[in-house]
């Protein structure tokens, strides 16, 4: 039988997976609050709708891909994230039929994945946190990595959409593990940003180009996809352009922060590493490219 899919919300990430599997003939309907997204999803092959109850009609399996995790609580809960029975017919909890299963990439946090798949539960409704990597271009490819939280049997379930939709898939727990995984791989991407940056600045100041300094690293053990990814295709030609602003980057770092302090850790690097992100607020807007972080190093080099 073949699987009908959904897409909430067709962004930079969202919008490229909804191609993709359009692109592994899965029927695939879309749905954004903006319609310059849904006509940029249309072109691609995907089937847009213009309201939830008409999505949820028809699949058996959605997509969520939204900014944060209020609007995934929002949406599958919604406005004051109540789980009780009611009438509210803009939510995901009323509409979705029993047996749906609800596939959220977003970063979020693990608490709302968990919360919302309690309240998903009580309608036979099942709820995967798999939070991806590899920008919009993995995402348009179907190459992205996966860090996932999931119950045995229904990632199996899932497994054909999830598979056609990414290059790797990690299965790190029960629900709220891939939000976990997912806020400890962003705290290791945002503190390697700046410090290669650094690593960058210095070397160029002592007489070696940023191009020799990274092939250097990246054969040896400074490497990482600070130094393998975001120099070489977004910072050192000054494109800036990696699909991933400056204000998702904030969110996921003050994730890490809130994750930290709930466990009551002391992270002294991925707290000077968060402050250097939050003090960047007062140049750099939420709108721009995250790598922008490293013009706060060296404005001259990088600028
Ligand atoms: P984006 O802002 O480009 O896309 C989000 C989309 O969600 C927008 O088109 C918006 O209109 C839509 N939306 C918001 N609320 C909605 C609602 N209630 N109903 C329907 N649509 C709604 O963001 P993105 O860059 O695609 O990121 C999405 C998620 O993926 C974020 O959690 C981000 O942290 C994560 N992520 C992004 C990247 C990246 O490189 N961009 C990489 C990995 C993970």
């Amino acid at each position: 039988m073949t699987t009908t899919v959904g897409v909430i919300g067709l962004g930079n990430m969202g919008g490229g997976m909804a191609a993709t599997l359009a692109r592994h003939d899965f029927p695939v309907f879309g749905f954004d609050l903006s319609q310059a997204a849904r006509d940029k999803a249309a072109a691609a092959g995907v089937t847009p709708v213009s309201s939830l109850a008409e999505l949820l009609d028809t699949i058996d399996i959605v997509i969520l891909s939204l900014p944060k995790a209020e609007h995934v609580e929002q949406l599958c809960l919604g406005k004051e994230g109540t789980q009780e029975e009611n009438q509210d017919t803009t939510r995901l909890l009323t509409l979705g039929k029993p047996g749906l299963i609800v596939i959220d990439t977003t970063t979020s946090t693990p608490e709302t994945s968990r919360k919302v798949a309690a309240a998903l539960a009580t309608r036979g409704i099942d709820f995967i946190d798999a939070p991806v990597s590899g920008g919009p271009k993995g995402a348009a490819s179907g190459s992205m990595s996966m860090v996932i939280g999931a119950e045995e049997e229904v990632l199996a379930r899932a497994m054909p959409v999830l598979e056609a939709m990414s290059g790797s898939r990690v299965h790190v727990g029960g629900c709220g593990a891939g939000n976990v995984a997912k806020i400890a791989n962003n705290m290791l991407a945002a503190c390697h940003l700046i410090s290669t940056a650094e690593a960058v600045s210095m070397a160029a100041r002592a007489g070696v180009s940023p191009e020799k300094l990274l092939e250097g690293v990246n054969a040896g053990s400074g490497r990482s996809g600070a130094s393998q990814v975001m120099f070489p295709n977004w910072v050192i030609n000054k494109a800036y352009d990696s699909g991933f602003t400056m204000g998702l980057m904030r969110k996921d770092v003050g994730l890490a922060s809130d994750l930290a302090a709930a466990l009551g850790l002391e992270l002294p690097l991925a707290n000077a590493v968060a402050q250097l992100w939050d003090e960047s607020r007062a140049s750099l807007d939420d709108s721009e490219d995250f790598c922008a972080i490293v013009q706060r190093t060296d404005s001259t080099l990088f600028g």
